[in-house]
């Protein structure tokens, strides 16, 4: 630094160097500020363009959800059949296959247990074949003429609705009591056919369980042979997709023909899986019933309960009468009907009420079902 006028210039710039930062800065912010402008204005332009005070996210997903549920309505009614008669065909199968497979190997040597299992087996089977009969030829039911109590229009059949009446896109009308419309049973569920397809999920669920248990030993031998299992049996996913067996048993050839070897293993497979989807689906049923609640009130009451919460409300479902009294009204347990005779042994009994009226937690009907408030 022996040059005086240089040292003099490199202090002049150090000296300037904060208000030339200070200009950067203060341009910087000036750019944020404009372009944060400019998109506020852009978001409250495009806001404006589609403001809809109707128009919610529930709105955009059925909107987004449009096309699958015209093809669910169009086309679920050409598969109704189809899969009434998937149902009786897989049904058929697993009872020809118990009979010709498991009851001569398993219970040969033994004539306690095979009338045991010729007794139990056919209680479950008359009664599945019974629920599932009735479940598909029951009309549901739907409103009459002249309708006692009105609470809403239905906007396709531009008609009067009883409380709990919905209508069905698939069947195309109004149905009491609505539950859901059933692929499997190619009918919708409602209030005169709603014992008959729970009891029937329930008969079929306890008939799957019994033949994976009654068929597990016989399966366990012809899937997996006599090698060790690192896990239970039935796990069969897992002992194959990581490595609980090493290889398929090839003995078996030997042993028993091909048809008859497949045919354990489809029962088996067939049962469990039924078993645990059923089992699942039964468990939702049994707490809607137990909630005095169906498929589609359980969405609505959800609804209601939310939107009077945001008003410091609290939501009761008005036909929800408890635990004991919710399941005799579903079972039409009244007038001196018992539980042994009119749910264990197959009966055609109606359920309480016309499905046009209704008893709630806020008012009562009297004998000749007038409503008492
Ligand atoms: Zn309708
Ligand atoms: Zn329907």
């Amino acid at each position: 630094m022996n040059d005086p006028l240089l040292f003099q210039s490199i202090c002049l710039v150090m000296a300037r160097m904060p208000i030339f930062r200070c200009t950067i800065g203060r341009h910087f912010d000036y750019i944020c500020f404009r372009l944060t402008r400019k998109l506020a204005i852009l978001k409250l332009t495009m806001h404006s363009l589609c403001f809809n005070s109707f128009t919610s996210t529930e709105v955009a997903v059925d909107v987004a959800m449009e096309p699958m549920y015209w093809c669910v309505d169009n086309f679920t009614k050409y598969l109704g059949p189809l899969f009434v008669l998937l149902v009786v065909c897989l049904t058929a199968s697993v009872v020809v296959i118990f009979y010709m497979c498991l009851l001569p190997q398993k219970y040969y040597h033994s004539i306690g247990w095979t009338i045991y299992h010729l007794v139990f087996g056919h209680w479950l089977l008359v009664n599945l074949v019974f629920n599932y009969l009735m479940a598909v030829f029951t009309n549901p039911g739907s409103p009459s003429e002249m309708i006692p109590e009105t609470v809403s229009v239905c906007k396709k059949c531009i008609s009067p609705k009883p409380p709990r009446t919905h209508h069905c896109s698939i069947c195309k009308k109004c149905v009491l009591k609505m539950d859901h419309h059933c692929p499997w049973l190619n009918n919708c569920v409602g209030h005169y056919n709603h014992r008959y397809f729970f009891m029937f999920c329930i008969y079929m669920w306890l008939g799957c369980l019994y033949i994976s248990i009654s068929a597990y030993d016989l399966f366990k031998e012809h899937f997996y042979g006599s090698q060790e299992l690192r896990y239970p049996g039935y796990f069969y996913v897992l002992n194959l997709a990581l490595g609980g067996v090493t290889a398929m048993p090839s003995e078996l050839g030997s042993k028993s023909s091909s048809l008859y070897h497949l045919s354990i293993v489809y029962e088996f497979m067939l049962c469990s899986g039924v078993t645990v989807a059923l089992g699942l689906l039964v468990l939702w049923h049994a707490r809607l019933i137990s909630r005095g609640e169906t498929s589609i009130e359980v969405h609505i009451n959800k609804s209601d309960a939310g939107r009077m919460k945001k008003i410091g409300l609290v939501h009761r479902n008005p036909y929800n009468f408890g635990f004991i009294k919710n399941w005799k009204m579903f079972l039409g347990l009244s007038n001196g009907r018992s539980f042994w005779r009119h749910i264990l042994l197959p009966s055609t009994h109606k359920p309480m009420g016309d499905g046009l009226t209704w008893e709630s937690t806020t008012y009562k009907l009297d004998s000749l079902g007038i409503l008492l408030l």
